[in-house]
């Protein structure tokens, strides 16, 4: 650990009534807006920045504020009440990418990169996805080739959200040519670098003010420091994203709460046969429902969050059991807000069919609910 100590001046605790408050004032109002403009200005990032609320996860030497996963799971699912793609962004900057960085990088880069996660001045992209390798990661064929002390990548992503806006790719690559999850290592590569070049936005569903597009590696030389993790590092890379998962799994639980709130404030206010609509059992089922989901959700999410592997990470049955459930609760509560709703649920003046949109992403990126039950499958079979 290097002496040189990277403070910012950035809240190190999290308030929850303060974030509560934050939430209300700051990201609920404006989610409707960046949706419907499919952009997150960088004021806003740069407010949630200054909350705290990057690099809660990482360690003091870099500014962060060492809190553990559960924590930050449970700021995540606040936020994630008023916003989903500010609680992804949130996601980014203490999961995956960046306590990859964080636990495995050398403390020089550690030290260089770290504190402007931070300070919301560098966001860092996970670069896995290919066009042929999705649920298959361990097929990837982004190749790093070792060229005296540098490396050079060539190669093209798919999926990645924040491709041609962040400033820093975690890119998962191939090297030596070596078949299978054993020959797949971690680069971290700067955007402005030559030969990094990002494609066309997917026109998605849902997270709109998230870019999600690819990523072109022609000839891109980075110093051989950079590999994070080396080939033969599979195991770990997937457990530090156990992490990515788990925070994404407050994601879902949020916005899912978020849309329950909504329901059940419509259902008191809303009259049909002269009677407010909460006063009929299908609907109080429905809302019960709703809520069992949630609860049980949550359970598992903070289950998940307050585990750890040998590495320190979340544990993988349970984070795939929490992903898995949490997911599909957050498509059944939001797609329920909508018929609670009626023709309102339908309609995008009311908050709960983005809600869906967004909330639909959660069985599918991060490793699909099909993986995730297989992952089950194989602790239980002892795989
Ligand atoms: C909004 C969004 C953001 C994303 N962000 C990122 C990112 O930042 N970085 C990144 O690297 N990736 C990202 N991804 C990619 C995401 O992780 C993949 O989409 C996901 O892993 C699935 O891969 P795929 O889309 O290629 O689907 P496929 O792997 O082609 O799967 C298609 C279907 O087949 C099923 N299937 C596949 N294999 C099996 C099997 N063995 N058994 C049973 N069923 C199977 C899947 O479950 C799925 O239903 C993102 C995706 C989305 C939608």
């Amino acid at each position: 650990m290097t002496s040189g100590a990277a403070t910012t001046d950035y809240p190190t605790t999290l308030d929850p009534q303060a974030l509560v408050t934050f939430v209300a004032q700051e990201v609920a109002p404006h989610a409707g807006t960046w949706d419907e403009q499919e952009h997150v200005p960088p004021e806003h990032v740069a407010k949630l920045a200054a909350a705290g609320l990057f690099g809660m996860t990482l360690r003091p030497d870099v500014g962060g504020a060492e809190l553990n996963a559960l924590a930050a799971a449970r700021a995540i699912a606040e936020i994630a009440r008023g916003c989903g793609v500010s609680a992804r962004i949130v996601v980014d900057s203490n999961f995956g990418a960046v306590q990859i960085l964080d636990k495995f990088a050398p403390d020089a880069i550690r030290q260089r990169y770290l504190p402007r996660v931070r300070r919301g001045e560098q966001l860092i992209a996970i670069a896995i996805t290919e066009p042929e390798a999705g649920s298959a990661a361990n097929e990837l064929t982004t190749r790093a080739e070792r060229d005296g002390d540098e490396i050079v990548l060539h190669g093209r992503k798919r999926w990645i959200t924040g491709a041609g806006e962040r400033g820093l790719y975690l890119v998962f690559a191939r090297f030596d040519d070596v078949d299978g999850a054993g020959g797949v290592g971690a680069v971290l590569v700067e955007a402005t670098t030559p030969g990094v070049r990002d494609g066309d936005r997917e026109p998605t569903m849902g997270l709109r003010g998230l870019r999600e597009a690819e990523l072109h590696f022609d000839g891109v030389r980075v110093p051989a420091e950079h590999v994070i993790v080396e080939p033969g590092g599979f195991g770990r890379l997937m457990a530090a994203y156990n992490g990515q998962r788990v925070g994404a799994s407050a994601v879902a639980l949020g916005l899912a709460r978020g849309a329950l709130e909504v329901a059940v404030d419509y259902a008191k206010e809303r009259h049909q046969f002269g009677r407010p609509i909460a006063e009929y059992q299908a609907i109080q089922m429905l809302l019960a429902d709703m809520a069992i989901q949630l609860d049980a959700a949550e359970l598992l999410v903070e289950r998940a969050a307050s585990s750890a592997d040998r590495y320190g990470f979340p544990e993988r049955y349970a984070t795939s059991v929490a992903k898995t459930f949490a997911s599909e609760a957050a498509v059944f509560v939001t797609n329920s807000a909508i018929q609670v709703l009626g023709g309102n649920g339908y309609s995008r003046h009311y908050r709960v069919e983005r809600m869906a949109r967004d909330a639909r992403m959660f069985t599918i990126g991060g490793g699909t609910t099909q993986m995730q039950r297989l992952a089950v499958a194989a602790t239980l079979l002892g795989k």
